[in-house]
């Protein structure tokens, strides 16, 4: 089997100015196809994701036997100058490349993914309800007040969850966004902040478990300075407390705080792991199959996380692909801990671009059992590709 030819979107929606997933389809000489995505969706580098695919796929992609994963892996990681360097954008196209090439793989095979990393260990998914703050349901609402938070907590709840995701910290009184808040925190921001979680509890009882998340928007005082308080909240994990550029940032942190941390969807190959693992600054790990190398490059990374006693919860924000990637590792892997569903995964206008609509029952999701990820494009929504790259005759 060869590649024939490389389809790259990169979708417009109307949940967001900022919301722009990057899919990726290739195609082969026998007619199997495979999806795979760049987990660029949000932020501001949609257009490099879908650049970087477009130049793998002319220098390295077109023409090759898509089951060879491996090879293909190591072929763009040492072939391709950027790779060695680390980065979301370069191991964003590798990423969606590799998801691509074990979708093509597993539909070749007859088997769905997890088949391919071991079996099914995990047979159905703890999962959460995320980022509650942006409103929990199909429709988006940017929380301000406390009260606004226990809304949407308890609206997760009733859903059926029995662990629930907020970023108390990324929108200000006024619901714009905060993008840099440095400590020694003053009281009203503070306040606020603690606030805002107190609701939550109270709003979901001592029964469901809350999962702090910060963006890696406070600085590492500041991140100190909410954890010490947040704690009396019985907390789940903080998440991205501070950001990646500084490792001992991280480790401040985790020493200071008494809540387990969990990091990990800014972090690229096993190498960008590393010193995490060997510091053991983290005790749950968040890997972006659309960004940390692929399924490939993931499943190495959750057992490298095995052997420091670290727990798995798949980064996912993206497009339906993004979900069936994770749905196919976290079945597979022992250290599974929980399922991400982030709220924008409710949205209509992220929904109607696959075919089927996977979504958990009660807080639980099932791995589809179809070959490969189990997930096919609407192509009359995501239209025209944004480039075709195809083999030169
Ligand atoms: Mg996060």
């Amino acid at each position: 089997m060869k590649v024939t030819s490389v389809e790259i979107f990169e979708v417009d929606t109307e949940i967001s100015p900022y919301w722009h997933p990057v899919i990726v389809r290739i195609n082969t000489d026998e007619g199997i196809n495979g999806l795979g995505e760049v987990g660029l969706a949000y932020g501001s580098a949609q257009s490099a994701g879908a650049g970087i695919v477009k130049n793998l796929a002319e220098d390295f992609v077109i023409g090759s036997d898509p089951m060879k994963t491996e090879k293909m892996w190591d072929t763009l990681f040492h072939s391709t100058f950027w790779a060695l360097g680390g980065g979301p954008v370069v191991f964003g196209g590798i990423s969606a490349i590799d998801t691509a090439f074990c979708d093509i793989k597993g539909k070749a095979l007859g088997v769905p993914v997890y088949q391919l990393l071991g079996g099914k260990t995990n047979e159905s998914l703890r999962t959460y309800a995320g980022q509650i703050q942006f409103g929990w349901g199909p429709t988006t609402r940017w929380c301000t007040r406390p009260e606004d938070y226990a809304e949407e907590a308890a609206k997760a709840v009733a859903d059926g969850y029995d662990c629930i995701k907020v970023d108390p910290v990324i929108l200000d009184a006024k619901g714009d966004y905060n993008t840099a808040i440095r400590g020694v925190l003053p009281h009203d921001q503070v306040t606020l902040f603690y606030n805002r979680v107190k609701a939550v509890r109270d709003a979901v009882g001592p029964d469901v478990d809350i999962i702090i998340e910060v963006h890696s928007i406070l600085n590492a005082t500041a991140a100190i300075q909410m954890g010490r308080l947040w704690k009396e909240f019985n907390c789940m994990y903080y998440e991205e407390p501070v950001h990646y550029l500084n490792v001992d940032l991280q480790q401040k942190v985790t020493h200071n705080v008494h809540i387990p941390v969990a990091a990990g969807e800014r972090l690229y190959t096993r190498w960008g792991y590393r010193q995490y693992f060997e510091k053991q600054l983290l005790d749950i790990i968040q890997p972006d199959l659309g960004l940390v190398g692929g399924i490939t490059e993931g499943k190495k990374i959750c057992d490298y996380a095995y052997t420091y006693d670290i727990m798995v919860q798949v980064h996912v924000c993206g497009s339906p692909i993004a979900t069936a990637a994770a749905l196919q590792l976290e079945a597979a892997i022992p250290n599974f801990m929980i399922h991400e569903h982030h709220t924008y995964a409710l949205k209509e206008g992220n929904i109607k671009l696959c075919k089927q609509n996977y979504q958990p029952q009660n807080g639980y999701f099932d791995t589809p059992d179809l070959p490969g990820l189990g997930i096919e494009l609407n192509d009359n929504v995501i239209g025209s590709p944004s480039y075709v790259v195809k083999e030169l005759r």
